[in-house]
């Protein structure tokens, strides 16, 4: 028999099993994505029934098993239930969870996704924050989390710092004025530039740190619209219903 281990994270999606279990997978701090077996945890009565529910993040105990971990004992320090009850965010917020599903690795340091994840379930549950700006946002930080994130601060082409203006989704980054005719790209207004270097380089606790006006979003949005279309090659079934 092995040993209890004690683990932080985020379920990210839950499967029923038979007549009362589930298959979870949780995005964890330590060993990053997992799948666990939960016995018995669609029994009403169980302790695990709202604890292996999407969305649930505490700490869970698991035993490791040949294939795959089985959940025992869960400590839940946030079901995140008002991002639930608002329609619009529970599916922004099952997109997120797909999204990371797919981004995320087994035996991978996972923490900052985590950290993303959580920080944007919060906005999403706060009602200062806009839903489509929290999308663009988790979105950015995900791919640049990912490595995939875009160059914004110099042009790509002679990496000059100045006179950037020109945004290019296949080339993934700024060019500035001298250099835009060489690539095909698009000029984006100088608060769309500034929100997303700022995306790309804020700590994640300070991500949500800030709004922008309408006509930025709208830019914001169809930009990174853009981008997410051409870098992630994945169509994700939570989208539909956004
Ligand atoms: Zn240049």
């Amino acid at each position: 028999m092995s040993q209890a281990e004690v683990m932080t994270g985020m379920v990210l999606k839950a499967m029923p099993i038979g007549d009362y279990d589930k298959r979870i997978t949780i995005l964890t701090k330590e060993r990053g994505k997992i799948t666990a077996f939960a016995r018995g945890a669609r029994r009403p009565n169980s302790q695990l029934l709202a604890a292996t529910n999407p969305f649930s993040f505490g700490e869970f105990e698991l035993f490791e098993g040949k294939s795959s971990y089985t959940v025992t004992k869960a400590s839940i320090s946030n079901y995140f239930r008002e991002l639930t009850e608002d329609l619009d965010a529970t599916y922004m917020g099952f997109y997120f969870l797909e999204f990371a599903d797919f981004y995320c690795q087994e035996n991978n340091d996972e923490r900052e996704m985590l950290k993303l994840l959580y920080q944007s379930f919060r906005a999403l549950a706060s009602e200062a924050y806009n839903n489509e700006l929290v999308r663009v946002i988790f979105e950015l930080k995900a791919l640049t989390i990912n490595g995939e994130g875009p160059t914004m601060y110099n042009c790509m082409h002679c990496k000059s710092r100045d006179n950037l203006h020109t945004f290019a989704i296949r080339r993934g980054g700024m060019f500035c004025d001298k250099c835009k005719d060489s690539v095909q790209g698009f000029q984006i207004m100088d608060g769309t530039k500034y929100a997303m270097q700022y995306i790309v380089s804020s700590e994640i606790g300070k991500l949500f740190s800030f709004t922008v006006s309408d006509e930025v979003l709208a830019e914001l949005v169809s930009t990174i619209r853009q981008f997410v279309g051409h870098y992630v090659h994945h169509k994700f079934n939570s989208e539909a219903f956004l």
